[in-house]
């Protein structure tokens, strides 16, 4: 650990983040090793994406036997893996219908334009797709105009029309914006980026009840909140409602590109044209996938996430009464730390450069951490990692 830290020379990568001046070169469960041998215990884990940590043995299986096997007979071919994760997600789920993508931003976009589709066969071509201040969906020009980050609908002008923001949490907000134009409501369970807020269940049982008696969608982009990450397979679960249509990312392939559409016969209604992809339910990632599932709904995987979460929860309570903070907020293994100062990137750098071993966070407010580790972090880990939150608080508090 004592030798110079070997530099980077990444001149030809097109810049479009700072990033720090280091390569990660391996990965194991929780834990991550950089170029210089340094570890770091991982709970960003791609932004909430090895939802089974790094190298997990039953995806690695699954990569080596599929690629030996067939990697891609071209989507106007149906494949085994591709029919086998349709079956598994449709089994356990209200959907009835799968489409495979390779980003959440790709399902989305599809969902959108399954929305829309819908309504110009059953609405007289209502298009408007009600989402939420805050909301993250995707960096396409469609999803960056759903998303309500400010700024994002115009960023890259012209954009998509159609995307009026309601507030999350207040249905009135929502039936202000209703017109004869409105074909869905697209919304988070639990919003990741915008700060790792819950949608309340008052609020996602009002919002099913309403836009069912006024005809309707509701699509839930469960991209980061899906696959396990709330404690349940998927987040919309813990609110008892059937929503029409699911978008699933990040989770699904537990590192690899891997996302799904899902929705209900009734409204699963593109006809051949209307959609497509050269990489849809390619038989290599699709048989990750699989993997990953089976994983998941093993017995008492999911009642482990929960108990984590409810570990995690606690720690970080204790560690906001220690150190005079606002508390914690989230579901399963997706949680925020709320700090009483815009300290958060400062602690994220901190974490990351403290020696001899890292910690990965990332922080995406000001005055916010969040966390989202393995679903199979131990609780050892989960301790270590607060213990080193300690240590940085007392460090910058
Ligand atoms: C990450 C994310 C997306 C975008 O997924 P990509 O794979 O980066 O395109 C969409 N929705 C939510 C809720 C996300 O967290």
């Amino acid at each position: 650990m004592n030798k110079p830290a070997q530099s980077v020379d990444a001149h030809s990568v097109m810049f479009i983040t700072p990033r720090p001046e280091l390569m990660m070169v391996e990965g194991k469960c929780s834990w991550l090793t950089d170029n210089n041998g340094k570890r770091y215990l991982d709970f960003l884990q791609g932004w909430a994406v090895n939802c089974l940590g790094h190298s997990n043995p039953g995806m690695i299986e699954a990569l080596n036997v599929q690629a030996k096997k067939l990697i891609n007979p071209s989507p106007a071919f149906y494949n085994e893996p591709m029919i086998r994760l349709s079956n598994l997600l449709t089994n356990n789920s209200c959907f009835n219908k799968v489409f495979f993508a390779n980003s959440g931003a790709e399902a989305n976009e599809g969902a959108i334009k399954l929305a829309r589709k819908w309504g110009q066969l059953h609405k007289s071509g209502a298009f408007e797709i009600i989402t939420f201040d805050h909301s993250f969906h995707g960096r396409t020009l469609a999803t960056m105009s759903a998303s309500g980050k400010p700024g994002w609908d115009t960023m890259f002008a012209p954009q998509v029309a159609g995307f009026p923001k309601a507030e999350l949490n207040d249905l009135e907000s929502v039936k202000k914006l209703v017109t004869e134009q409105t074909v869905a409501v697209m919304l988070e369970p639990v919003q990741g980026e915008g700060g790792v807020i819950p949608t309340t269940k008052e609020f996602m049982q009002g919002l099913r009840q309403f836009t069912r008696e006024n005809n309707i969608l509701l699509i839930v982009d469960e991209v980061q909140a899906g696959c396990g990450r709330t404690g349940k397979l998927f987040a919309h679960q813990h609110y008892d409602i059937e929503p029409d249509i699911m978008t699933l990312g990040k989770g699904i392939g537990g590192g690899v590109p891997l996302a799904a559409l899902m929705a209900t016969d009734a409204v699963a209604c593109f006809v051949p044209g209307d959609q497509g992809g050269t990489y849809n339910g390619n038989p290599l990632m699709t048989a990750v996938g699989i993997s990953v599932i089976e994983q998941l709904l093993a017995p008492g995987f999911l009642e482990s996430v929960r108990a984590k979460g409810e570990l995690l929860s606690q720690e970080l309570l204790s560690i906001s009464a220690e150190f005079n903070l606002q508390g914690e907020r989230g579901e399963g293994l997706l949680r925020a730390l709320i700090l009483s100062s815009d300290i958060g990137g400062k602690l994220v750098e901190l974490a990351r450069d403290r020696n001899p071993e890292g910690l990965l966070i990332n922080s995406p407010r000001p005055n916010l951490l969040r966390f989202m580790p393995a679903l199979n972090v131990s609780d050892d880990e989960i301790r270590q990692m607060c213990n080193i939150l300690r240590e940085l608080l007392k460090e910058v508090t």
